[in-house]
Protein backbone atom coordinates (compact mmCIF):
# COMPACT_ATOMS: atom_id res chain seq x y z
CA UNK A 1 0.00 0.00 0.00
CA UNK A 2 0.86 3.77 -0.65
CA UNK A 3 -0.11 6.54 0.59
CA UNK A 4 0.25 10.82 -1.35
CA UNK A 5 -1.64 12.41 0.21
CA UNK A 6 -2.22 16.09 -0.63
CA UNK A 7 -3.51 17.84 2.38
CA UNK A 8 -2.39 17.36 6.06
CA UNK A 9 -5.94 16.52 7.40
CA UNK A 10 -5.62 13.30 4.82
CA UNK A 11 -1.88 12.40 5.79
CA UNK A 12 -2.89 11.79 9.56
CA UNK A 13 -5.73 9.95 8.59
CA UNK A 14 -3.61 7.63 6.96
CA UNK A 15 -0.84 7.62 9.51
CA UNK A 16 -3.62 6.14 11.28
CA UNK A 17 -3.17 2.65 9.08
CA UNK A 18 -1.55 -0.20 11.04
CA UNK A 19 2.12 0.16 10.55
CA UNK A 20 2.49 2.32 8.21
CA UNK A 21 5.87 3.91 7.30
CA UNK A 22 6.44 7.82 6.80
CA UNK A 23 8.50 8.50 4.30
CA UNK A 24 9.87 11.52 2.85
CA UNK A 25 13.09 11.67 0.41
CA UNK A 26 13.72 7.97 1.23
CA UNK A 27 17.47 8.35 1.34
CA UNK A 28 17.77 7.07 5.04
CA UNK A 29 14.72 4.07 4.25
CA UNK A 30 15.78 2.59 0.95
CA UNK A 31 19.66 2.45 1.29
CA UNK A 32 18.13 0.32 4.58
CA UNK A 33 16.05 -1.51 3.25
CA UNK A 34 18.80 -3.37 1.09
CA UNK A 35 17.15 -5.62 -1.48
CA UNK A 36 14.25 -6.14 0.13
CA UNK A 37 10.32 -4.17 -0.81
CA UNK A 38 8.74 -2.25 1.75
CA UNK A 39 6.84 -4.63 3.73
CA UNK A 40 4.71 -2.01 5.25
CA UNK A 41 2.43 0.34 4.17
CA UNK A 42 3.91 3.88 3.31
CA UNK A 43 3.04 6.86 3.68
CA UNK A 44 4.36 9.50 1.45
CA UNK A 45 4.38 12.75 2.98
CA UNK A 46 6.92 15.31 0.06
CA UNK A 47 2.92 16.47 -1.59
CA UNK A 48 1.44 17.55 1.57
CA UNK A 49 0.37 21.23 0.96
CA UNK A 50 1.98 23.02 3.56
CA UNK A 51 4.75 20.89 4.35
CA UNK A 52 7.92 21.45 2.37
CA UNK A 53 9.78 25.27 2.47
CA UNK A 54 10.90 27.59 5.33
CA UNK A 55 8.89 30.54 6.53
CA UNK A 56 8.71 33.10 8.50
CA UNK A 57 6.10 33.07 11.43
CA UNK A 58 5.20 35.99 13.97
CA UNK A 59 7.94 34.25 16.53
CA UNK A 60 10.81 32.84 14.44
CA UNK A 61 11.09 30.46 11.47
CA UNK A 62 8.87 27.28 10.23
CA UNK A 63 10.92 24.61 8.66
CA UNK A 64 8.23 22.34 7.07
CA UNK A 65 8.47 18.90 7.58
CA UNK A 66 9.10 18.16 3.79
CA UNK A 67 11.80 20.46 3.75
CA UNK A 68 15.28 19.10 1.66
CA UNK A 69 17.98 19.96 2.28
CA UNK A 70 18.54 22.55 -0.85
CA UNK A 71 15.34 24.69 -0.06
CA UNK A 72 16.98 24.94 3.35
CA UNK A 73 20.50 26.47 1.54
CA UNK A 74 18.21 28.54 -0.92
CA UNK A 75 16.30 29.99 1.84
CA UNK A 76 16.96 33.64 3.23
CA UNK A 77 17.59 33.57 6.43
CA UNK A 78 19.63 35.61 9.38
CA UNK A 79 23.07 34.40 9.46
CA UNK A 80 22.37 32.49 12.61
CA UNK A 81 21.06 30.25 10.35
CA UNK A 82 24.87 30.01 8.27
CA UNK A 83 26.13 26.89 10.92
CA UNK A 84 22.90 24.98 9.64
CA UNK A 85 23.00 26.32 6.22
CA UNK A 86 26.73 25.01 5.90
CA UNK A 87 25.54 21.36 7.35
CA UNK A 88 23.14 21.15 4.97
CA UNK A 89 26.35 22.00 1.91
CA UNK A 90 27.77 19.23 3.41
CA UNK A 91 24.86 16.00 3.40
CA UNK A 92 26.10 13.45 0.85
CA UNK A 93 25.78 15.03 -2.43
CA UNK A 94 23.06 17.72 -4.50
CA UNK A 95 21.14 14.73 -5.48
CA UNK A 96 20.62 13.71 -1.70
CA UNK A 97 20.53 17.15 -0.75
CA UNK A 98 17.75 17.47 -3.30
CA UNK A 99 15.62 14.56 -2.19
CA UNK A 100 17.08 14.27 1.53
CA UNK A 101 14.72 16.37 3.88
CA UNK A 102 15.79 17.88 7.45
CA UNK A 103 12.60 16.01 9.15
CA UNK A 104 13.77 12.64 7.96
CA UNK A 105 17.46 13.31 9.36
CA UNK A 106 16.16 14.01 12.71
CA UNK A 107 13.19 11.08 12.97
CA UNK A 108 16.05 8.91 11.72
CA UNK A 109 17.99 9.48 14.72
CA UNK A 110 22.06 8.83 14.06
CA UNK A 111 24.20 10.27 15.99
CA UNK A 112 26.33 11.67 13.28
CA UNK A 113 22.87 13.30 12.06
CA UNK A 114 24.30 16.92 10.39
CA UNK A 115 21.28 18.55 11.32
CA UNK A 116 20.92 18.06 14.83
CA UNK A 117 23.53 20.13 16.61
CA UNK A 118 23.10 23.24 14.54
CA UNK A 119 19.80 22.90 15.26
CA UNK A 120 20.23 22.57 18.92
CA UNK A 121 22.29 25.82 19.22
CA UNK A 122 19.25 27.17 17.32
CA UNK A 123 17.03 25.67 20.58
CA UNK A 124 14.70 24.42 17.92
CA UNK A 125 11.45 22.40 18.94
CA UNK A 126 9.60 19.81 16.52
CA UNK A 127 5.85 19.90 15.56
CA UNK A 128 4.48 16.61 15.86
CA UNK A 129 0.75 15.96 14.46
CA UNK A 130 -1.51 13.22 14.42
CA UNK A 131 -5.42 12.69 14.48
CA UNK A 132 -5.39 13.88 18.32
CA UNK A 133 -3.70 17.20 17.29
CA UNK A 134 -0.23 19.34 17.37
CA UNK A 135 1.91 18.93 20.13
CA UNK A 136 5.33 20.79 20.32
CA UNK A 137 8.60 19.71 21.75
CA UNK A 138 12.45 20.46 22.35
CA UNK A 139 14.31 18.90 19.85
CA UNK A 140 16.42 17.75 22.94
CA UNK A 141 13.95 15.95 24.35
CA UNK A 142 12.57 14.53 21.03
CA UNK A 143 15.91 12.46 20.29
CA UNK A 144 16.01 9.67 23.24
CA UNK A 145 19.33 7.50 21.71
CA UNK A 146 20.45 6.14 18.54
CA UNK A 147 17.84 5.46 16.62
CA UNK A 148 14.79 6.40 19.06
CA UNK A 149 12.66 9.34 19.20
CA UNK A 150 9.73 10.18 20.62
CA UNK A 151 7.86 10.28 17.83
CA UNK A 152 4.49 7.99 18.51
CA UNK A 153 2.83 5.56 15.72
CA UNK A 154 0.45 7.74 14.01
CA UNK A 155 2.29 11.07 14.43
CA UNK A 156 4.20 12.73 11.71
CA UNK A 157 6.95 15.26 12.05
CA UNK A 158 5.43 18.26 10.31
CA UNK A 159 7.78 21.38 11.40
CA UNK A 160 10.85 22.29 13.24
CA UNK A 161 10.44 25.72 14.93
CA UNK A 162 13.26 27.95 15.03
CA UNK A 163 12.51 30.66 18.04
CA UNK A 164 13.42 34.61 16.66
CA UNK A 165 17.20 34.56 16.28
CA UNK A 166 18.35 38.25 14.48
CA UNK A 167 22.05 38.84 16.46
CA UNK A 168 24.59 36.82 16.28
CA UNK A 169 26.85 34.56 13.72
CA UNK A 170 27.12 30.41 13.82
CA UNK A 171 29.38 27.93 12.66
CA UNK A 172 29.65 24.41 11.52
CA UNK A 173 32.96 22.43 11.32
CA UNK A 174 32.15 18.54 10.00
CA UNK A 175 35.36 16.51 10.44
CA UNK A 176 35.44 13.06 7.68
CA UNK A 177 37.94 10.99 6.31
CA UNK A 178 36.95 12.90 2.74
CA UNK A 179 35.13 16.13 1.92
CA UNK A 180 32.04 15.01 0.42
CA UNK A 181 29.71 12.12 0.73
CA UNK A 182 30.91 11.04 4.17
CA UNK A 183 29.56 10.19 7.83
CA UNK A 184 30.79 12.68 10.46
CA UNK A 185 34.01 11.95 12.64
CA UNK A 186 32.79 14.48 14.74
CA UNK A 187 31.16 17.71 14.37
CA UNK A 188 30.46 20.90 16.18
CA UNK A 189 27.87 23.54 15.92
CA UNK A 190 28.15 27.24 17.19
CA UNK A 191 26.25 30.20 17.35
CA UNK A 192 27.76 32.88 19.13
CA UNK A 193 27.09 36.74 20.15
CA UNK A 194 29.22 39.63 20.48
CA UNK A 195 28.84 42.73 21.93
CA UNK A 196 32.03 45.25 22.39
CA UNK A 197 34.11 42.40 21.12
CA UNK A 198 33.36 39.74 24.16
CA UNK A 199 31.53 36.79 23.60
CA UNK A 200 27.79 37.29 25.41
CA UNK A 201 25.70 34.55 24.79
CA UNK A 202 27.41 31.18 23.14
CA UNK A 203 25.89 28.25 22.33
CA UNK A 204 28.13 24.79 21.39
CA UNK A 205 26.76 21.40 20.24
CA UNK A 206 28.76 18.41 19.49
CA UNK A 207 27.50 15.69 17.25
CA UNK A 208 28.95 11.99 16.83
CA UNK A 209 30.62 12.18 20.09
CA UNK A 210 27.63 10.64 22.11
CA UNK A 211 24.54 8.72 21.01
CA UNK A 212 22.89 11.55 20.77
CA UNK A 213 24.15 15.31 19.99
CA UNK A 214 24.72 17.52 22.78
CA UNK A 215 25.27 20.87 24.16
CA UNK A 216 27.94 22.07 25.74
CA UNK A 217 26.59 24.41 28.88
CA UNK A 218 29.89 24.16 31.12
CA UNK A 219 31.74 25.27 27.81
CA UNK A 220 28.86 28.02 26.58
CA UNK A 221 29.48 29.60 30.28
CA UNK A 222 32.94 30.41 30.49
CA UNK A 223 32.84 31.25 26.50
CA UNK A 224 31.24 34.26 28.06
CA UNK A 225 32.77 37.55 28.57
CA UNK A 226 35.88 36.22 26.22
CA UNK A 227 37.61 38.54 23.30
CA UNK A 228 39.87 35.22 21.92
CA UNK A 229 39.10 31.23 22.48
CA UNK A 230 42.57 29.77 21.69
CA UNK A 231 43.37 27.26 24.71
CA UNK A 232 39.82 28.13 26.31
CA UNK A 233 38.39 24.89 25.45
CA UNK A 234 39.49 22.21 28.28
CA UNK A 235 38.63 18.05 28.75
CA UNK A 236 36.39 18.88 31.32
CA UNK A 237 34.16 20.93 29.03
CA UNK A 238 33.86 17.22 26.98
CA UNK A 239 33.45 15.25 29.61
CA UNK A 240 29.74 14.50 29.42
CA UNK A 241 30.54 13.40 25.65
CA UNK A 242 31.12 9.31 25.27
CA UNK A 243 32.59 8.92 21.91
CA UNK A 244 32.96 5.04 20.46
CA UNK A 245 35.53 3.40 19.02
CA UNK A 246 34.56 2.44 14.79
CA UNK A 247 36.29 2.06 11.74
CA UNK A 248 35.62 6.34 10.82
CA UNK A 249 37.71 6.73 14.49
CA UNK A 250 39.08 5.74 17.93
CA UNK A 251 37.27 7.54 21.12
CA UNK A 252 40.60 9.40 21.93
CA UNK A 253 40.98 10.45 18.03
CA UNK A 254 37.43 12.38 18.73
CA UNK A 255 38.34 13.51 21.67
CA UNK A 256 41.19 15.41 20.92
CA UNK A 257 40.06 16.83 17.61
CA UNK A 258 36.58 18.83 19.15
CA UNK A 259 38.57 21.34 20.89
CA UNK A 260 40.37 22.98 18.19
CA UNK A 261 37.36 22.26 15.82
CA UNK A 262 34.84 24.29 18.60
CA UNK A 263 38.05 27.35 18.57
CA UNK A 264 38.45 27.66 15.26
CA UNK A 265 34.48 27.52 14.81
CA UNK A 266 34.23 30.32 17.21
CA UNK A 267 37.07 32.24 15.85
CA UNK A 268 35.31 32.26 12.59
CA UNK A 269 31.98 34.04 14.31
CA UNK A 270 34.52 36.29 16.09
CA UNK A 271 35.60 37.44 12.66
CA UNK A 272 32.60 38.08 11.11
CA UNK A 273 32.00 41.54 10.97
C1 LIG B 1 24.75 8.67 -0.17
C2 LIG B 1 24.18 9.21 1.10
C3 LIG B 1 24.87 10.19 1.79
C4 LIG B 1 24.37 10.70 2.99
N1 LIG B 1 25.08 11.67 3.64
C5 LIG B 1 24.63 12.17 4.80
C6 LIG B 1 25.37 13.16 5.50
O1 LIG B 1 26.43 13.62 5.05
N2 LIG B 1 24.87 13.61 6.68
C7 LIG B 1 23.69 13.15 7.20
O2 LIG B 1 23.29 13.60 8.27
N3 LIG B 1 22.96 12.21 6.55
C8 LIG B 1 23.40 11.72 5.38
N4 LIG B 1 22.67 10.76 4.71
C9 LIG B 1 21.43 10.28 5.30
C10 LIG B 1 20.15 10.94 4.74
O3 LIG B 1 20.33 11.45 3.44
C11 LIG B 1 19.67 12.10 5.64
O4 LIG B 1 19.50 11.65 6.97
C12 LIG B 1 18.35 12.70 5.12
O5 LIG B 1 18.16 13.97 5.70
C13 LIG B 1 17.16 11.81 5.42
O6 LIG B 1 15.98 12.45 4.94
P1 LIG B 1 14.89 11.68 4.07
O7 LIG B 1 13.81 12.64 3.80
O8 LIG B 1 15.50 11.02 2.90
O9 LIG B 1 14.43 10.58 5.14
P2 LIG B 1 13.66 9.19 4.83
O10 LIG B 1 14.62 8.16 4.37
O11 LIG B 1 12.47 9.43 4.01
O12 LIG B 1 13.18 8.85 6.32
C14 LIG B 1 14.13 8.65 7.36
C15 LIG B 1 13.38 8.22 8.63
O13 LIG B 1 12.54 9.27 9.10
C16 LIG B 1 11.15 8.91 9.08
N5 LIG B 1 10.47 10.13 8.59
C17 LIG B 1 10.82 10.85 7.50
N6 LIG B 1 10.08 11.98 7.44
C18 LIG B 1 9.24 11.94 8.51
C19 LIG B 1 8.23 12.82 9.00
N7 LIG B 1 7.96 13.99 8.39
N8 LIG B 1 7.57 12.48 10.12
C20 LIG B 1 7.86 11.30 10.75
N9 LIG B 1 8.80 10.43 10.34
C21 LIG B 1 9.50 10.75 9.24
C22 LIG B 1 11.08 7.70 8.19
O14 LIG B 1 10.02 6.83 8.56
C23 LIG B 1 12.43 7.03 8.42
O15 LIG B 1 12.41 6.30 9.61
C24 LIG B 1 23.14 10.22 3.51
C25 LIG B 1 22.43 9.23 2.80
C26 LIG B 1 22.94 8.74 1.62
C27 LIG B 1 22.16 7.69 0.87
Amino acid sequence: MYFQPTTLDQAVQDAQTERVRILAGGTDFYPMQGDRLPDVPILDVTRVDGMAGVTRTTDGWRIGGATCWSDLIRADLPPAFDGLKAAAKEVGSVQIQNAGTVAGNLCNASPAADSVPPLLTLDAQVELTSTSGKRLMPLADFLLGVRKTALRQGEILTAVHVPDVRAGHSAFRKLGSRKYLVISIAMVAVLIEVQSGKICKARVAVGACSPVAQRLPALESDLCGQGKVAGLVTPDHLSTLTPIDDVRGSASYRLEVLAPMIEQAITGCLEQP
